[in-house]
């Protein structure tokens, strides 16, 4: 049941957080779980249950839903109560649901080996999208608008030039002299889970890190692209704007990046 006056319905005050599972097993549940607490201190939500308590919900959920290959997502609202702008009473308890599902594994796969298209639009989103809020319709108007000219994701690009982020992903590209670049985490993204797992593994295999902003003029340019995501982990970028990058094949960077992810991370 969801009450009709809980505020993630009403206002989406709420926070969310995905965790990819694999193999029955949950990704870097530590650092979604701490994200998440981040997302909850910002907008001062209490957490509904202890970390120890949660821990066990998601397990039960996965186990009850029979997932072994797919995702969880976990979503906080700040309650239920008679509708009013400013925060609930003191002592409203904080809604909590945990659900998760299988992913077609195999498409994801086929996807990365084809690589996909993606198109940039306006970045018109609020100035805390560091924060995991359920608030996200630019980035559903954003995903739409993908869909609609034939393509998987949404880059936006800020009043600068510069690509942030993805509706729901960061963006990375590759230069022609083989530097990985992609955005610093401040407010203008989400500081995602993959991201700072995927920061290691380039470190790892001896590659040069640039956290910087780039253009879509860059991505235009560049000899590779892709995104990263928990449901996605490493996903090839061929096409930004219809305009083929590199050689218009997934990079080779970005492939081996994606077969060596799962070795850094956290498994639980
Ligand atoms: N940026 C946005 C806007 C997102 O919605 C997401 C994930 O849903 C990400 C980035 C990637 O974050 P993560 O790697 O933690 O899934």
């Amino acid at each position: 049941m969801v009450g009709i006056e809980d505020r993630g319905y009403q206002f989406s005050d709420g926070v969310y957080e995905v965790c990819e599972v694999r193999g029955g097993r949950l990704i870097d549940e530590r650092r979604h779980l701490l994200r998440l607490v981040r997302s909850l201190d910002e907008l001062r939500i209490p957490m509904p249950m202890s970390q120890a308590a949660l821990a066990i919900v998601m397990r039960e959920c996965i186990r009850r839903n029979r997932v072994s290959n797919g995702i969880l997502y976990l979503q906080i609202t700040r309650g239920v109560a008679r509708r009013d702008h400013g925060f609930p009473p003191p002592g409203t308890r904080p809604s909590i649901v945990v659900s998760a599902r299988n992913i077609d594994f195999a498409g994801n796969e086929r996807a990365a080996a084809d690589g996909i298209a993606v198109i940039t639009v306006p970045d018109n989103r609020w100035a805390r999208v560091d924060i995991k809020s359920i608030s996200l319709l630019p980035n559903v108007l954003a995903k739409q608008a993908a869909r609609e000219q034939g393509a998987k994701e949404a880059w936006f690009v800020n009043g600068d030039g510069h690509v942030t982020e993805g509706s729901s992903s960061n963006a990375w590209i590759v230069t022609k002299a083989g530097k990985v670049v992609t955005r610093p985490a401040d407010n203008a993204i989400l500081r995602g889970i993959t991201r700072t797992v995927l920061i290691d593994v380039i470190r790892a295999q001896g590659l040069e890190l640039e956290e910087r902003p780039f253009t879509a003029a860059e991505a235009y340019g560049a000899r590779e692209a892709f995104l990263t995501s928990a449901s996605q982990v490493v996903m090839p970028v061929v096409r930004v704007d219809d305009r083929p990058i590199g050689n218009g094949a997934p990079g080779s960077v970005a492939t081996a990046l994606r077969a060596e992810f799962h070795r850094h991370a956290e498994w639980s």
